[in-house]
């Protein structure tokens, strides 16, 4: 029998560990204050981001219905959380990383 030496860890162990990006909320030093929420990811093309989605109602008085209405944002996606299309994810508000990110996703509630 051959033994793999030192391939025992799991892929998220490992990015875990070799996690060294300053604007991680967990292995950073990137500071979650103010507003959350929870949302889908709409796109995972653009390197570390990711655009979230969410849908909300809103009361239209004339017709005394409720209407739908998105709110879409970009976020900050860190290579150790590496959110997919699809996923459901909770997302803190933070400093402005750059002109679009003011989020970043902070778990993965639900893996698509
Ligand atoms: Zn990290």
């Amino acid at each position: 029998m051959k033994k793999m030496a030192g391939k025992k860890t799991t892929e998220d162990i490992e990015k875990q560990k070799t996690c060294d990006d300053r604007k991680c909320p967990h292995h950073g030093s990137l500071k979650l204050r103010g507003r959350e929420f929870i949302g889908t990811v709409l796109s995972s093309k653009a390197a570390k981001t990711v655009a979230v989605q969410w849908v909300r109602r809103v009361f239209v008085r004339k017709f005394e219905r409720y209407e739908k209405r998105r709110t879409k944002i970009m976020a900050y996606n860190p290579l150790c959380i590496d959110a997919k299309e699809g996923d459901s994810v909770l997302i803190k508000e933070t400093r402005p990383l750059s002109k679009t990110k003011k989020f970043c996703v902070v778990e993965v509630i639900n893996k698509k």
